[in-house]
């Protein structure tokens, strides 16, 4: 039976202001829908199995071929194997080093791709998997609103993709030259608007233009962090750093800095595949609202959300909370109201997790340097923090691996202040004084916008 796609919303009958979508679609069809018509998030109706047979004959394997295993288990309905291949072959072209604190206790490094966050693993499979899906001879027009990171990781993962052109829509003042740099200098089929406004202006220009009946013909998709698309890349992963580090049947911990939760739940569905994972710890910063529900039983989101160092997971209210709380067995909606709590105890057998200050953050950076000397930035610190504050409540450490979500030459003052070394950049980023590139400087005026789009866009291949 083909996997069919869910409404995390479906059973939300009578509720205010939410229409439940009731009916099921397929991966192609979640995939360019991104969200659900009544604002839930799209969920498998089943979770295929994998031997831990075939997970270990991957050791030593380059890591597409993991892509492939857990890439085939989900989507051999929709898409040819030739097609799967093409898909993650293309899109994991670069190392994913595993690198060892100490005996039995890792850092994976998922920042080696071009933007060197591990947005870029998610991004780049969800390009082309996109590519797949347009009507012959049609392209796709993909616009993303962004206030820094995914922006140029969804650019970067987009350019050259057949068939499909990117609008990345920025706010002026919100983003650092850095980030300008990296969003302005894509190139090809990536265009960047620059918007006089903030970030909220840039998010309403998409969301009308999406509404527009005069912009319809355009096959207008978004490329957002809610899109299933981009949590099955998410589940790789571990199964690769499992394959790589673990005896056959032992069970793993990792440690996953949690924002929207979308890294997390790669974890929690990689375990429901039936990797051996003994604990899935998700360590937020001081947006601790995950934490306290884990120890209270009761849900308030954090609002408005609070600036801290490790700021892509300055996240409030997670929207892929509605995934585990629907694993779970419960209902919360997008703007954080629960219909319905999910089964808390299983949550804590299989979950741990514990808010970690900007304090212990940098003290965790320091520590781990000066002991172990392994760089960390701010967020695969809170990773670490996390992990530790883990080990703490257990009498025997299992193999530990912790996610290292960005590269640390991302955020040199900090490193500096900290560590008083200037961190190489990464390959992907050396050059970027040199790039060329500007962006369109547009008002957040719909009018002006929906004018560019249509002189700009294109209905054909
Ligand atoms: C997005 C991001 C996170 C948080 O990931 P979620 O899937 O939102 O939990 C952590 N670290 C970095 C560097 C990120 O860009």
């Amino acid at each position: 039976m083909p996997i069919r796609y869910y409404s995390t919303n479906r059973y939300l009958n009578n509720v205010a202001g939410i229409v439940p979508f009731t009916a099921s679609v397929s991966f192609k069809e979640a995939l360019l829908m991104g969200q659900a018509p009544d604002e839930g998030l799209f969920v498998p109706d089943s979770i295929p199995h994998l031997s831990i047979s075939d997970i270990l004959k991957l050791r030593d394997k380059p890591y597409w071929q993991t892509a492939m295993l857990v890439a085939q288990a989900f989507l051999s309905d929709e898409f040819s194997a030739e097609i799967l291949e093409a898909v993650v072959k293309g899109a994991y072209n670069f190392p994913v080093p595993l690198e060892a604190v100490y005996p039995r206790a890792f850092v994976m490094r998922l920042d080696q791709g071009p933007t060197a966050s591990f947005k870029d693993f998610a991004a780049r499979m969800m390009a082309r998997l996109m590519s797949h899906c347009r009507a012959k001879g049609e392209r796709l027009n993909i616009l993303v609103a962004t206030s820094g990171d995914t922006g140029s990781a969804v650019g970067e993962a987009f350019k050259g993709v057949a068939g499909i052109d990117v609008t990345i829509l920025y706010p002026t003042a919100e983003v650092s030259l850095m980030q300008k740099k990296q969003l302005d200098t894509i190139g090809g089929n990536v265009q960047a608007l620059c918007v006089e406004g903030k970030f909220d202006d840039c998010q309403n220009l998409v969301k009308v233009a999406f509404s527009d009946p005069k912009l319809a013909k355009f096959n207008l998709s978004s490329a957002n962090s809610i899109n299933f698309g981009r949590i099955l890349p998410q589940i790789v992963y571990y199964v690769y750093a499992y394959a790589e580090l673990a005896g056959a049947g032992e069970e793993v911990i990792f440690s996953v800095p949690s924002g929207n939760f979308g890294d997390a739940l790669g974890c929690e569905y990689a375990r429901r595949m039936g990797l051996p994972v003994a604990k899935l710890v998700m360590p937020t910063n001081e947006n601790d609202e995950f934490p306290v529900f884990l120890a209270t039983g009761k849900y308030n989101k954090v609002s408005p959300s609070r600036a801290c160092i490790s700021n892509a997971m300055n996240v409030g209210h997670p929207s892929n909370l509605a995934r585990f709380f629907e694993l779970y067995g419960g209902t919360v909606d997008r703007v954080g109201s629960v219909h319905r709590y999910p089964d808390i105890e299983e949550m804590r057998r299989h979950i741990y997790s514990v808010t970690v200050s900007d304090k212990q953050t940098r003290e965790t950076i320091e520590s781990v340097y000066n002991r172990y000397h392994v760089i960390l930035e701010q967020h695969g610190a809170v990773g670490w923090a996390g992990l530790e504050a883990y080990f703490k409540t257990i009498p025997d450490k299992n193999l530990a691996i912790c996610l290292e979500t960005a590269h640390p030459a991302k955020f040199p003052e900090e490193i500096k202040q900290l560590l008083g070394i200037t961190p190489e950049l990464p390959q992907s980023l050396k050059d970027i004084d040199r790039r060329k590139g500007s962006a369109i400087n547009i008002t957040n005026d719909y009018d002006a916008f929906k004018d560019y789009l249509q002189k700009k866009l294109k209905i054909k291949e």
